[in-house]
């Protein structure tokens, strides 16, 4: 059988986004308030949880792999602290926008390579973002999107759902 999954775009759906600058330590990684709730729920109904993050600040010299890197092993510790369980796999985008390369979002390749390496069941699962870019990808991907509007003003008509905060989508959605 297939597997199921959740995709997790990361800044503005697991941490708090910082507006123009990048995550560069993690002092500065932030769990949004009603992420770990949600990702308890989501590792119990037997989801693959799998990042998929645009990360051009690498591209610009902003930051480097290894600050990244840094920052995504301190997010796996603090998660597995925090729930019993960790992110199933982190995808990340280091291109610049103006590369429009295929694994940057919009476009689905971080998602296809996904669902290659996890034989994964695209009609059973879901794309979480809070920017236009992420449901966009999400639907080329063949994914259910989900667009929270908790730090960002962009709507889509085109998401399947529009919650304020990953709390209103796991009542609606996921009980
Ligand atoms: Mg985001």
């Amino acid at each position: 059988m297939k597997n199921k999954a959740v995709f997790f775009d990361r800044d503005g759906v697991v941490n708090y986004r910082i507006v123009g600058e990048y995550i560069s330590s993690p002092e500065n990684f932030v769990f949004t308030p009603d992420f770990i709730d949600f990702f308890i729920y989501v590792k119990k109904a037997g989801y693959l949880a799998i990042i998929t993050s645009n990360q051009q600040g690498i591209g610009k010299g902003l930051m480097t792999e290894e600050q990244l890197e840094k920052v995504h092993v301190h997010m796996q510790n603090q998660v597995k602290k925090l729930t019993g369980f960790k992110f199933d796999d982190i995808f990340v985008c280091t291109e610049l926008a103006e590369a429009n390369s295929h694994c940057r979002k919009p476009n689905p390749g971080m998602i296809e390579e996904a669902v290659k390496k996890w034989d994964i069941d695209t009609s059973q699962s879901w794309m979480i973002g809070d920017r236009a870019s992420d449901v966009i990808a999400g639907k080329r991907g063949g994914l259910k999107t989900i667009l929270l509007r908790c730090f960002s003003n962009e709507t889509l008509p085109e998401a399947d759902f529009v919650f304020r905060n990953l709390y209103e989508a796991h009542r609606k959605i996921f009980l």
